[in-house]
């Protein structure tokens, strides 16, 4: 039986959760406070996905930057080709909150929007 030790990011608590697994099912989840941990340490261990934050340059804008979002969460192992399609990417001003930046970023099915005027 595998046992991994990880800790909550639901909220600033931070309880550390220990997670069995039998090959790929999660046999039980202790040190949780709240059914969140439980939930996200089950995720965690068998698909984990974040939210990924960044910023691209903006051309005629307030700002020469502008931060940016995946709209959802993605999977962890996409993240590196998220941030490697962000690289070199300008928008042109005006810029809105939501505004869709990269569609279908690294082929997630999941859009980067703006979380900023610009
Ligand atoms: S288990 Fe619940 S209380 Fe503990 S860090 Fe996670 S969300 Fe917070």
């Amino acid at each position: 039986m595998e046992k991994r030790e990880l800790i909550c990011i639901g909220c600033p608590m931070g309880c550390p959760l220990t997670v069995e697994l039998e090959g790929k099912e999660v046999v039980s989840v202790t040190g949780h406070t709240c059914k969140r941990g439980e939930v996200y340490a089950r995720k965690e261990v068998l698909s984990p996905t974040r939210i990924v934050t960044s910023t691209v340059k903006v051309e005629g804008g307030k700002a020469d930057m502008v931060s940016v979002k995946t709209k959802e969460d993605i999977p962890k192992d996409k993240i590196f080709q998220c941030v490697k399609a962000l690289k070199g990417i300008t928008v042109k001003a005006p810029v809105h909150i939501g505004d869709v930046i990269v569609p279908n970023v690294a082929d997630t099915g999941v859009d980067i929007v703006a979380t900023k005027e610009a």
